[in-house]
């Protein structure tokens, strides 16, 4: 607790932090299963400065180490990493202080221990405990898996007496369990947190004009703020972010086919500066603590629930209002179908893939609260939570057999007619009574259906092509071309014996709902969201402060003060050094080397 306040400057513990910190403190072992932003890294960095020795970190992920070592020598913590990255020389240097006791913290990745130095090296120093971090690394069916990570075991089988503490934020009970028996902590205390998010707002929109719809979601509720757009392919990474660059966003792309060098400078300029977005395919990601990002949009389908909230948990670790966007369309469950029929890999392979799409899509089209769907897939029941799109601006359903039928029966007809390609546009054109050159070549004109459906616009069957597809009512053929086809399931829809509930679409639904736009200012970016005028203007000094500190410094702005922290100073605004030692973030470290110049900053 004394270390809490005077070192990271906080005045309580988070949830289970203060147990977790308490078991590790006392010997014991711990799995710590937390979401992003829950506050893992305290639950091993203090009991490293509490307990006598190096706290050693094994962490996979190599190019963060840095900043990492950078955030804590600016509390004041002393701390090291070893890894492939860096030369014999500073790799001695941090030997030897490591084996003269003068490190809190250091940072080990797992590909470290397979050589025997290693081991014989941190046999030589004295180890207060190992924290294993992203722990799910040890699952061999997971996304993430890394073959070091089952060398782990070793750690116990060497220093039995040393307390371990492995953590994560992927959560499903079929990852709990690996992991647990992978590193042997199935004796260990268990800690698991709730997953829910509550500072994320959650918002699915019907994808008409993506880039546009995404620009208008910037400017009009992110203004300034740093976030991260994802999309599926290179090309459009490339796309968007010159489409953002084009219209005075400052957007930088990141995905596997850039140069290694290109990279490795955009992630750095991402975590520094303010106010970034990054462009990025889900190569860009696993453990950016960047805090202050402020939004997380995609502009695709993930494949998976548990891809998206990872990718949207990347917001507001901070615990401030933050955004997380998605615009699904027809087209994302056409080509998802495709590209999972078409996929490498077993029947098994393939309805595991089909199964995470169709949870997916479950959560797109459901006309619930989104948290209660999304927690109740990560195994917790939860109430309504006011704070996403179908909670502000709850959507309407409408009986929808009527038009499944006439677009199945179109889809029958059409497949009496073997080898015919098409997809929903040609579909709808004839139910529109649309005489197209294409429908008139093929004589679909004379179809029964042609021109039964003008009681729906164009997007509107579009919708319920859409729909049909999500709830599995309608099939599509890995051809290349999308032509739909009926599923077993068509029947029971076409026979009167199955009602349809479809989802009303708001034709232009881009925007928030008009309770979450309302609740920001119109312009602000996020992080000043109410904040009076005179307080707002402060954070602004605060923040130009901070940029250039952190760019003098060469660290991110974060490591300098959190958005939440400029926040506090500004509403509270100190007169005096003490005063500022208060505030939440402002550790004694902190304190007594920026003091003086917060007290300047506000002056002015
Ligand atoms: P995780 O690793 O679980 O994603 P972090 O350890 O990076 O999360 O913590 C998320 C944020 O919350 C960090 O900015 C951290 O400084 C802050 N934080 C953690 N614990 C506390 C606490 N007890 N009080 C205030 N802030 C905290
Ligand atoms: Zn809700």
């Amino acid at each position: 607790m004394e270390v809490l306040r005077r070192v990271f400057g906080y005045d309580a513990f988070r949830g289970d932090q203060a147990e977790i910190i308490d078991t590790v403190v006392a010997g014991g072992d711990a799995l710590v299963l937390m979401p992003t932003g829950g506050g893992k890294s305290l639950c091993y960095q203090v009991p490293a400065l509490v307990r006598p020795g190096t706290g050693v970190v094994i962490s996979p992920l190599i190019a963060l180490m840095q900043d990492q070592v950078d955030a804590l020598s600016a509390l004041g913590v002393r701390a090291g990493f070893l890894n492939s990255t860096q030369d014999l020389t500073e790799r001695r240097r941090v030997e030897t202080a490591f084996l003269a006791a003068e490190l809190d913290l250091l940072y080990l990745a797992p590909e470290r221990l397979r050589v025997p130095d290693t081991l014989d090296l941190l046999g030589r120093g004295e180890i207060a405990l190992f924290a294993i971090d992203e722990a799910h690394c040890v699952s061999q069916w997971g996304h993430d898996f890394r073959p070091d990570y089952l060398r782990l075991s070793v750690l116990h089988e060497q220093w039995p007496d040393v307390p371990r503490i492995a953590l994560t934020a992927t959560a499903t009970d079929a990852t709990h369990a690996e992991i647990a028996e992978r590193l042997q902590l199935t004796e260990a205390r268990h800690f698991v947190a709730s997953f829910d998010r509550p500072n994320i707002q959650y918002r699915i929109a019907p994808k008409n004009t993506p880039r546009a719809q995404l620009l208008d979601l910037l400017t009009t509720e992110h203004p300034g703020d740093a976030g991260i757009v994802y999309c599926l392919s290179r090309a459009s990474v490339e796309q968007t972010a010159q489409y953002l660059c084009d219209h005075q966003i400052p957007a930088l792309p990141y995905h596997a086919g850039l140069d290694a060098r290109v990279r490795a400078t955009n992630q750095a300029r991402f975590l520094r500066e303010d106010g970034l977005v990054m462009v990025a395919t889900i190569a860009f990601g696993m453990g950016i603590d960047k805090p202050d990002v402020r939004f997380v949009a995609h502009l695709d389908l993930p494949k998976s629930v548990e891809g998206y909230y990872q990718e949207t948990g990347r917001a507001g670790r901070d615990g401030l209002p933050s955004t997380a966007w998605l615009a699904y369309g027809l087209q994302d469950v056409v080509q998802q179908r495709r590209m999972i029929d078409t996929s490498d890999g077993d029947a098994a392979h393939r309805r595991r893939l089909g199964a995470h799409l169709d949870a997916m899509l479950a959560l797109c089209e459901t006309v619930t609260c989104r948290r209660v769907q999304l927690l109740a897939y990560f195994g917790q029941a939860s109430t309504a939570c006011g704070n996403c799109d179908t909670c502000l601006a709850p959507p309407e359903s409408w009986d929808g057999t009527v038009a499944a039928q006439k677009l199945l029966s179109t889809v029958l007809r059409l497949e009496r007619e073997r080898g015919q390609r098409y997809g929903a546009g040609h579909l709808v054109d004839i139910l529109l009574g649309k005489a197209t050159p294409r429908v008139t070549q093929l004589g679909h004109a004379t179809l029964s259906t042609f021109g039964l459906g003008t009681d729906l616009a164009d997007g509107e069957w579009r919708g319920v092509v859409r729909q049909l597809l999500a709830q599995g009512l309608l099939g599509v053929d890995a051809d290349g071309y999308g032509t739909l086809r009926l599923t077993p399931s068509s029947a029971e829809v076409l026979s009167g014996d199955r009602t349809v509930l479809l989802r009303h679409e708001a034709p232009k639904a881009a925007r928030a709902p008009r309770a979450a736009r309302t609740s920001r200012r119109g312009g602000a970016p996020a992080a000043v969201v109410g904040l009076d005028q005179g307080a707002a203007a402060i954070f602004e000094r605060l923040r130009a402060w901070r940029a250039a500190t952190a760019k003098e410094q060469g660290v991110p702005a974060y490591v300098v003060f959190h958005d939440a922290t400029l926040r506090e100073i500004a509403t509270l605004v100190p007169a005096t050094i003490d005063e500022l030692g208060t505030v939440t973030g402002v550790g004694v470290t902190k304190r007594d080397k920026y003091g003086p110049d917060i007290l300047v900053a506000l002056a002015g």
